[in-house]
């Protein structure tokens, strides 16, 4: 079995999150801590927190996959991008804290003509002071696995290939040794990146497992693609009405490699449709 949900709002708070996801049928679920474009974010109250906790325990959930916010980009040739993604990532893994066994989740970044070398040098750089610096103020080891989503690797975007992901993750723990880095794939974006997983997803997975390790792929996010394999697009369609088809994505959620882990939905849909979408894997999940 794997676990299924959607991105929901953090605006009514932790625990609302959580009911809002049991009432679309999930056990799982995405959230930003802050608006996804930036900005501040919501003080949450601590009891809320610890309620959302409890119902996560109550209704078996699984891992929960939070988000970071779009606009965080680790190696922009804007210093100033940097500084504010490491602030903003920083206190998204402070806050949660509070919430251990769960995966922070976000885009490498684009590395906007510095090249993909330095990108990849500022990720690591970036990933491995955020920690330290997470770890330092709140006198406890990092309690949320990072997790690199894996890209379309449009225009300068870093994390296309599974190489720059791979060498993202060797650089920040060669600084920072340990292991606090795992990866969400995309099923939209490794599509769009050139990986056929319409016509071969044991490939895919294979080359995933020699290059990166299938133990660092912990979640997924199951999208269609509006385009065709390669495209660099990253434009996300329903379940089983883009180009990847209902059969692919049938065979992701079966595939025995990638059982026990968290998928999110990131599909264009309203609560209606993702309610309809996650009863729809859960058929696909019967053997
Ligand atoms: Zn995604
Ligand atoms: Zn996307």
């Amino acid at each position: 079995m794997i676990y299924i949900g959607n991105h929901v709002s953090v605006s009514a708070g932790y625990e609302a999150m959580g009911r809002e996801e049991v009432s679309l049928g999930g056990d799982t679920f995405a959230f930003f801590p802050r608006n996804p474009r930036g900005g501040r974010s919501k003080p949450a109250s601590p009891e809320d927190i610890e309620k959302l906790k409890e119902l996560l325990a109550r209704e078996n959930f699984g891992p929960l996959v939070v988000h970071g916010a779009y606009t965080m980009n680790l190696c922009s040739a804007k210093e100033e991008v940097r500084m504010n993604t490491r602030e903003m990532m920083r206190d998204d893994l402070l806050l949660l804290q509070s919430m251990p066994g769960n995966f922070y989740n976000f885009h490498p970044g684009s590395h906007t003509g510095q090249g993909a070398e330095t990108g990849i040098r500022q990720i690591a750089e970036g990933l491995a002071d955020i920690i330290a610096e997470v770890e330092d103020r709140s006198g406890k080891e990092l309690g949320n696995i990072i997790l690199l989503e894996t890209m379309a690797g449009k225009g300068s975007e870093m994390g296309g290939t599974f190489e720059e992901i791979r060498a993202m993750i060797d650089t920040a723990e060669a600084l920072i040794p340990g292991r606090r880095i795992g990866v969400c794939l995309d099923t939209c974006h490794v599509w769009d990146g050139g990986y056929d997983i319409e016509s071969d997803l044991d490939g895919v997975l294979a080359e995933f497992d020699r290059i990166i390790g299938l133990d660092r792929l912990l979640a997924i996010h199951l999208n269609d693609s509006k385009n065709i394999c390669g495209a660099r697009k990253d434009r996300h369609e329903k379940l089983g009405q883009g180009r990847i088809g209902e059969e692919a994505l049938r065979r992701v959620v079966q595939h025995p490699l990638l059982q026990n882990r968290p998928f999110i939905l990131e599909t264009p849909n309203d609560d209606e449709g993702y309610r309809q979408e996650i009863a729809l894997v859960r058929e696909w999940m019967q053997p």
